[in-house]
């Protein structure tokens, strides 16, 4: 059971596949906002992504435990994976919220990501189950933000799944844009080389 009044990092995504911009986004708000711990969510089907491919929940979801595996702070949960169907923030907030009863949620989302705040399923319920932090990227701007609780500014590191897929379609290098054991396992599993995926 989760101590009280623990402060514990959300971060949803597709993470097709996880890469270091992700990761070193999720460090920086644990330091920046002396968060306990870091859950990342794979979801299932992404309402702004649907009808687009995506490698399988099984394969999103074990790249992400591979790429957390050697830091304590962070975990991967299956919520969204296990509930189905087209995966709403709002879901992942109230499982998580339940499952980590006293828990106080920051859920963490790119600037891209927080751009469409206001399209997302209950936006009024959101803020009332976590404290949204918005994140820099590179190539979005933070300033038009339907005002997230708290910004944090995160190492600049332009990688994006896209690039990552892109690349290895193009059979060019990924290693240190993924963790290595996420590059084995793309290459273990064929991934993305065939795909049309954008
Ligand atoms: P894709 O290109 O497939 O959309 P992505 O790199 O944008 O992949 P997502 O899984 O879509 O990754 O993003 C999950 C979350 O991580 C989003 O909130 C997104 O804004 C954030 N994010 C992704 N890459 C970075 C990065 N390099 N720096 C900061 N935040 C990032
Ligand atoms: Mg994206």
């Amino acid at each position: 059971m989760t101590a009280p009044h623990q402060r514990v990092g959300v971060f949803g995504g597709t993470f097709d596949p996880i890469h270091h911009g992700h990761l070193a986004a999720a460090s920086e708000v644990c330091a920046a906002l002396g968060l306990d711990r870091m859950i990342v969510v794979p979801t299932h089907v992404q309402p702004f992504k649907q009808g687009e491919q995506v490698a399988s929940d099984e394969h999103r979801l074990a790249m992400c435990r591979l790429a957390v595996a050697d830091d304590p702070r962070f975990s991967v949960s299956s919520v969204d994976i296990d509930r189905g169907g087209t995966t709403y923030t709002v879901d992942t907030l109230r499982d998580l919220a339940n499952a980590n009863p006293g828990a106080q949620l920051y859920f963490m989302a790119g600037a891209d990501a927080l751009a469409r705040l206001s399209e997302w399923k209950d936006a009024e319920e959101l803020s009332t189950l976590a404290t949204f932090v918005g994140v820099t990227r590179p190539g979005h701007s933070l300033g038009q933000l339907d005002t997230p609780h708290a910004l944090v500014e995160v190492p600049a590191m332009a990688v994006s799944s896209t690039d990552v897929r892109r690349r290895v379609r193009a059979g060019a290098p990924i290693r240190y844009l993924v963790p290595s054991a996420v590059a084995d396992y793309i290459a273990q599993h064929d991934l993305y080389a065939g795909g049309l995926d954008d």
